[in-house]
C-alpha cells in the first residue's frame, strides 16, 4: 500500500466505495471508514497504520495545494455526473457488436448484427444507424437521453475528421465519412477511434486496467494490436499511430512482417506468428514431439494447439512459448519502460492462454525492464475478453 488509490481499493475490498469528489471529504469518509474497520479487527493494526500515514500525508498535500490535486481529481474522476446513457459500437468483419450503458460503464442493453460486406461495404453505415434508431425506440428512449455514441473501427481512422481508411475486412475500398453520415441519421454525436484504442479504453476503464490513469494494453490476435493510455489520456500521436505495439522492433534480422520492416512482434507474437515460430523451431528440432509430428504428418497446428501442447508439457512447444514469451516480454518491458504504467495489459485471442503465458511474459518484462518499472508495473491479463470493445467505444462517447 503505497498511495491514496490503493487505501480506497482496500476500502473497495469491505464494500466500501468512496467517490464524492470532493478530495477533502472522501479523504474524511475515508479515515472514518478505516476507524471503523480496525475497531472491529477486520484490518490489522499494521495496514490500518500505513493507511493513515497515507491519508494524512494527502490531506496536508491537498489543503497545501489545493489547485494542483484539483486537476489530478479532474483527470482521475471515476463518476460522471450525468443521467445521460452512453451507446457504444464495436465494428468488426463479421458482426457488429452494440451496447447501451450508464455514464459509468454499467452496461444496461446489449445486442449485435452481422457485419454485411457486400457491395464494397456500402450497407455498414445504414446497418448501423437503422440499428440504433431501432433499438432507441424499442426502448421507449430519445436522442436526448443520450451524451452520444463512441465506436471502435479497423482500417485507419482520423480521430478529427471521423473518417476510415484503408478497413479491408470491412470491403471499404476508400475513405469513409463514418462521423458525419451516424450523426446525421442518429441526431447524436459520434467520436470514433481505432478497435485496438477503443479495446484499451474499456479494459482501462472497466477491465484489468481499474479505471488507473496509466495503462498500456496489446492485444493477440489475428495481429498484434496496442493501445497506450497516459495521465487518463488515450494517446495518437501526430498522426494517429501512437500505440502501434505490434510493429516495436523486437528482432531486426526477423521475419518480414505486413508493414514491410523485419522481426516486428506482430510477426511472431499473433496467432500466425506463434504458427510461423512453431514450424521454424520444429525444423531444428530433433526429439519427440507431438507439435512437430502434428507438421511432419502435413496437418496444420493452431497457437491454441501450440499452448495447449505446452501447457501438457510437449518440449518442443515448451520452447515455442519460451521463445514468444522472450518477444513480447522484451517488447513489452521497452514500451513500460517509455510509459511505465500501472498495468500492461494482455488481451485478444491468444491471451486465452491465461496465466502460463502471462508469468512466461513477466519473467521476460522483469529481466529487460528498468529497476523501477519492474517494481512499478504489473503485466495483467485481460478481463473483459471482446466486450472490451463496446465498453471502451462506450467512454469514447464521454469525451
Ligand atoms: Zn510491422
Amino acid at each position: 500500500m503505497k498511495t491514496y488509490n490503493d487505501v480506497l481499493k482496500l476500502l473497495k475490498q469491505f464494500g466500501t466505495y468512496i467517490h464524492v469528489g470532493k478530495r477533502l471529504y472522501d479523504m474524511e469518509l475515508a479515515a472514518i471508514e478505516l476507524d471503523r474497520l480496525a475497531k472491529s479487527g477486520l484490518i490489522d493494526r499494521k495496514t490500518y497504520a500505513t493507511a493513515k500515514i497515507i491519508l494524512n500525508h494527502e490531506h496536508e498535500e491537498e489543503q497545501r495545494h489545493p489547485l494542483k490535486l484539483q486537476q489530478k481529481k479532474h483527470i482521475r474522476r471515476n463518476k460522471v455526473m450525468t443521467d445521460q446513457k452512453l451507446i457504444g459500437v464495436d465494428l468488426g468483419g463479421t458482426t457488429t457488436k452494440f451496447a447501451i450503458t450508464t455514464a459509468d460503464g454499467e452496461i444496461q442493453q446489449r445486442w449485435s448484427i452481422d457485419t454485411n460486406v457486400l457491395d464494397e461495404g456500402a450497407h455498414i453505415v445504414p446497418d448501423i444507424i437503422d440499428s440504433i434508431n431501432e433499438h432507441i425506440s424499442l426502448y421507449q428512449m430519445k436522442p436526448e437521453d443520450f451524451e452520444g455514441i463512441g465506436m471502435g473501427s479497423p482500417g485507419s481512422v482520423d480521430v478529427k475528421a471521423g473518417t476510415v481508411t484503408g478497413a479491408y475486412n470491412l470491403n471499404w475500398k476508400t475513405t469513409q465519412n463514418v462521423k458525419a453520415d451516424i450523426e446525421a441519421g442518429t441526431h447524436l454525436a459520434l467520436t470514433i477511434d481505432n478497435d485496438a484504442n477503443v479495446a484499451a479504453l474499456g479494459e482501462r476503464w472497466r477491465g484489468a486496467g481499474e479505471n488507473e490513469p496509466d495503462v498500456v494494453f496489446v492485444t493477440l490476435g489475428t495481429g498484434v494490436g496496442g493501445g497506450v493510455i497516459a495521465d487518463g489520456r488515450l494517446l495518437h500521436g501526430v498522426a494517429g499511430s501512437a500505440g502501434e505495439i505490434g510493429h516495436v522492433c523486437v528482432d531486426p534480422h526477423g521475419y518480414l512482417c505486413t508493414c514491410g520492416n523485419h522481426g516486428c512482434l506482430e510477426t511472431v507474437a499473433s496467432a500466425t506468428g506463434v504458427v510461423r515460430v512453431a514450424r521454424e523451431m520444429a525444423e531444428e528440432y530433433s526429439g519427440n514431439s507431438s507439435i512437430k509430428k502434428t507438421l511432419d504428418d502435413g496437418d496444420e497446428i493452431s497457437s491454441k494447439i501450440v499452448f495447449d501442447a505446452a501447457k501438457n508439457g510437449d518440449p518442443l512447444a515448451i520452447k515455442v512459448v519460451d521463445r514468444v514469451s522472450y518477444f513480447l516480454g522484451l517488447a513489452l518491458a521497452n514500451v513500460g519502460n517509455t510509459m511505465n504504467p500501472r498495468y500492461v495489459v494482455i488481451g485478444g485471442g491468444v491471451s486465452a492462454a491465461g496465466e502460463f503465458l502471462r508469468s512466461q511474459v513477466e519473467k521476460y518484462f522483469k529481466q529487460f525492464a528498468f529497476t523501477n518499472v519492474r517494481e512499478t508495473t504489473e503485466v495483467r491479463l485481460a478481463t473483459l475478453g471482446n466486450g472490451a470493445g463496446v465498453l471502451g467505444a462506450a467512454r469514447l462517447a464521454l469525451n
